[in-house]
């Protein structure tokens, strides 16, 4: 059966072009996926889509007619195309199972989906939502969690990442792999580490904090990672982070090279298995 991959993360974590390698790799592979591109206000897409918002939807025109500005505009926008969610699915549906007239060409194994750059339009909108248990309740769905390498490598930047990932996992209820992306600018190694070994990752807090990066001179107002009230914050956030990592799969990816592409598919493979065992039976109670 098909599994589904929605890529969300951050403007400019590389979504659109993590999907153009994904894309290329299992067209390489000869295993041609289906493709929806999400996103109305993308200038160009460098990948060929088989739906695509903007070909129904006019974002810089829904924004005139209705008087919005940009994000009120794309949230329209998907609003809109909401409204044709069940038309997308049935779609998907026949592309997904063979073709009894066409018995040698292979079913589409694959559904990618690319979203806004401005995630919270996605995620926490009534239409993203729709579309998400729309798609999930007809495919094993898989969230791909694109993080800009380079910039999460400050610990604050790390921490604000990762609350808002499990933020995401808590709002979607569905299985989610961490992709660090842009590991040809910067390994990812150390947000690895940072996940396994909370120790580790309080030593780089009071390491950046000695440099001076939070303006602060070392932990003086009682605001150190090893102090007062950031010191008992910090721990009381580790037992909870500690918990939401174990139901992460992390890769390291870069969509300018290809590196780490196969560990992608593999965590694709791990999370559709773990979708049918424990999350469909969850999303099917709640139904
Ligand atoms: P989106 O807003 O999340 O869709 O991000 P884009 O795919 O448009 O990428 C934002 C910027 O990051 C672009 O300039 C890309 O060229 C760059 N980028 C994306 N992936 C990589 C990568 O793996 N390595 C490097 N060095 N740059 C990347
Ligand atoms: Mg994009």
């Amino acid at each position: 059966p098909a599994v589904s991959v929605v890529c969300v993360g951050m403007a400019g974590s590389g979504k659109t072009t993590f999907m153009q390698r994904i894309n290329s790799h299992l067209h390489s592979k000869k295993t041609v996926p289906y493709v929806m591109n999400l996103d109305p206000a993308v200038h160009s897409v460098p990948f060929e889509s088989n739906i695509d918002i903007r070909d129904s939807i006019n974002y810089k025109e829904v924004m005139k007619q209705y008087n919005l500005g940009p994000n009120g505009g794309i949230l329209t926008s998907l609003n809109l195309f909401a409204t044709k969610v069940d038309q997308i699915i049935a779609l998907l549906e026949k592309r997904t199972a063979p073709n009894p007239e066409t018995p040698s060409a292979k079913p589409i194994e694959h559904i990618l989906v690319d979203t806004p750059g401005q995630i919270e339009v996605f995620v926490w909108s009534a239409s993203g939502s729709i579309f998400l248990e729309t798609l999930a309740s007809s495919f094993p769905t898989v969230i791909a969690y694109i993080i800009d390498t380079p910039r999460a490598s400050s610990t604050s930047t790390f921490m604000s990442n990762m609350l808002y990932a499990c933020s995401i996992l808590y709002k979607t209820k569905l299985p989610m792999i961490l992709v660090f992306n842009k590991t040809d600018v910067k390994d990812a190694e150390f947000a690895k580490e940072w996940m396994t070994d909370f120790d580790k990752f309080q030593a780089a807090l009071r390491e950046e904090e000695e440099a001076g990066a939070f303006g602060g001179e070392g932990g003086a107002g009682g605001f150190g990672a090893g102090s007062g009230y950031m010191g008992s914050l910090l721990n009381s956030m580790s037992l909870m982070l500690e918990e939401f990592y174990r139901h992460l799969s992390v890769v390291g990816v870069s969509s300018m090279t290809g590196d780490g592409i196969d560990e992608f598919f593999e965590a694709v493979e791990t999370k559709r298995q773990e979708f049918e065992r424990d999350y469909k039976p969850e999303l099917e109670r709640k139904r």
